[in-house]
């Protein structure tokens, strides 16, 4: 079985990650990778942070690395929180704090103009040399309050598009056929198939 380590320390990226992909693939994270270094990510992208974590951790690791680095789009904020999506509510914030930052900067803002996207940019790198980068988003809206209990992060403020529901009430098995991860992930996968 082939062995893929994801670059994170995100316990929901590496589960989701590790459902999308099935049987095929052994994944493990920096859970299991002790020494590997803390990556800041100073890149103004996704796909530059995504390509900073993936070429660092396999600099110090012989796995196939992928790095996933994901956020949240608000409209009517600019883009925002965009790549500061982890750090919106500060360096320590956690979920909550953010997301109570997120139904404060939209107070007052109408449904049809709490319009968002996830956007996920996954990169595979081997010894320090990046092999391929695949994209994936979902369009959606952000609730007036949280709902639900599943999932992580913005998932109880996220509704996705053809949906009344919030990802965090939708749950997993919904979650992960369309989410911006899961899009990124079908193209990975299928480059992965062509590299057997
Ligand atoms: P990263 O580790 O820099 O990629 O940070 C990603 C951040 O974006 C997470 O900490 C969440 O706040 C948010 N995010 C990314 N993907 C998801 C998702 O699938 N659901 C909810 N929030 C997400």
């Amino acid at each position: 079985m082939r062995r893929l380590l994801i670059a994170t320390r995100n316990m929901h990226k590496t589960k989701e990650i590790s459902s999308i992909l099935g049987d095929s693939y052994q994944v493990v994270d920096l859970s299991e990778a002790p020494g590997a270094p803390e990556v800041e990510e100073t890149g103004s992208t996704f796909v530059e942070n995504s390509t900073l974590k993936a070429v660092a951790i396999s600099n110090v690791s012989e796995a196939l690395i992928l790095a996933d680095d994901s956020g949240l789009e608000v409209d009517a904020l600019q883009g925002a929180p965009g790549v500061y999506s982890a750090r919106y509510a500060g360096p320590e914030a956690d979920d909550r704090a953010n997301n109570d930052k997120l139904l404060a900067a939209l107070h007052g803002v109408p449904m049809e103009k709490r319009t968002a996207r996830f956007r996920c940019v996954m990169v595979v790198a081997r010894a320090g040399v990046v092999l391929g980068d695949f994209e994936g988003s979902v369009e959606g809206r952000i609730l007036e309050q949280a709902a639900g209990t599943g999932g992580f992060g913005y998932d109880p403020l996220f509704v996705p598009e053809g949906y009344t529901e919030s990802f965090a009430e939708l749950g997993p098995g919904i979650k992960n056929g369309l989410s911006h991860r899961a899009c990124a992930m079908e193209k990975l996968v299928d480059w992965l198939h062509g590299t057997e």
